[in-house]
């Protein structure tokens, strides 16, 4: 019978013709570029005090987890204020397992049968996946040719759909491009005026911005109906560890208490994440060193002839093929997956190690080759 109801599963995706997120297709390749990892695994050091933070938590596993995340938020609230120069309170943050679910705690709070929610394409192919698990409806707008936000394109949007939701990366995934600061507050503005909306700024690669960038965390002040997400999944090499946060007024993270799971982050998650915030000066030097990476990637491929999209990001959109499907095969058969995913005719590439950016630009230099 379960078989039977997974066929009919399958089948009720298929009709509806519903994506899978692309990303679940994982390949055993030497050089996996292809979902935006930290290519560093965490050092002996960091390792060893996760490894007793969790021996600790597992002490009192036969009790549930502190449901309010007291000493996460905490922690996260000065890492914030730290890294971003903006004082953030423990009361204005939020935290869930990746911001894949804290997303999903926006859109089932704020989303819903009868409203809607807005983005910009190309985006994050997860988007429109929130929105239907929420039954909210789903309005893709566009962004200028260039990648970049178009402003005036978006209010006309905000006054048309009064949407209870904008989602905006920032950086954008898959473009890499990051949302120039004059932008933010006026939407934000405009959606109050608009019928309440929240604006959410989705930073998950935030700390990989070029020098100059601002965070959204900077308007947070202004803007009750503002939104930051973060993760720890890319700058703190903790994708396995399942933690993603944001930043917002009280009466927002209030509303997502409403709608969580009961004792949604477990011990083991929070012990995980703490012990990992301990080490975020040295994480995030691995960041700068992955930035430039990014510039000496962006800048290599450019000079190889390549138009590449610039790059706030931990990865790099860049092209363009006549035949992208045939490249990404190519390369893959070279050892190398990187995705297959944006407007049609780029392709996108995380940054690796150094060894892995070599084995991706001599796989890239042979694919062309064997194409001439
Ligand atoms: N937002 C964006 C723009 C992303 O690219 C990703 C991951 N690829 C996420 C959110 C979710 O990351 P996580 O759930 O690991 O925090």
């Amino acid at each position: 019978a379960l078989a039977e109801v997974a066929d009919h599963v399958v089948a009720l995706a298929e009709a509806e013709d519903l994506p899978g997120h692309g990303a679940a297709v994982s390949l055993e390749v030497p050089v996996a570029l292809n979902v935006n990892e930290n290519p560093y695994a965490p050092s002996p050091g960091c390792v060893a005090d996760i490894a007793a933070a969790v021996a600790q938590a597992a002490t009192t596993l036969n009790r549930y987890p502190d449901r309010e995340l007291t000493d996460l938020r905490e922690a996260l609230a000065a890492y914030l204020t730290r890294e971003s120069g903006v004082a953030v309170e423990p009361a204005q943050v939020w935290a869930a397992n990746g911001s894949n679910e804290v997303m999903l705690q926006l859109l089932q709070a704020f989303g819903g049968p009868g409203r809607t929610a807005v983005s910009f394409a190309p985006t994050y192919s997860m988007y429109p996946e929130y929105a239907r698990d929420s039954v909210t409806g789903w309005v893709a707008g566009r962004r200028r040719e260039d990648f970049s936000f178009d402003l005036d394109h978006a209010e006309s949007l905000v006054e048309e759909h009064r949407p209870s939701v904008v989602l905006l990366p920032s950086p954008n995934n898959p473009t890499g491009t990051a949302l120039p600061p004059e932008v933010v507050s006026p939407l934000a503005t405009m959606l109050r005026q608009n019928g309440g909306g929240v604006l959410v700024v989705d930073e998950a690669y935030a700390e990989f911005r070029r020098s100059g960038v601002p965070s959204a965390l900077e308007l947070l002040d202004d803007h009750p109906n503002l939104v930051v997400t973060r993760t720890m999944s890319k700058a703190f090499a903790l994708a396995g560890g399942r933690l993603g946060y944001l930043a917002a007024s009280p009466a927002i993270t209030d509303a997502l208490r409403v709608v969580r799971l009961p004792y949604h982050l477990s011990s083991v998650s929070q012990a995980t994440a703490l012990a990992a915030l301990g080490h975020a000066d040295e994480l995030l030097g691995a960041v700068a060193e992955l930035r430039r990476g990014r510039d000496d990637l962006v800048r290599h491929l450019r000079e190889e002839g390549y138009e590449v999209a610039e790059s706030d990001a931990n990865f790099v959109l860049f092209g363009r093929f006549e035949d992208r499907h045939a490249v990404w095969q190519g390369l893959l058969e070279r050892g190398v997956l990187i995705r297959e995913t944006g407007p049609d005719g780029w392709l996108r590439v995380s940054v690796g190690t150094p060894a892995e950016m070599d084995a991706f630009t001599a796989a890239l230099a042979a694919v062309r080759e064997n194409a001439m």
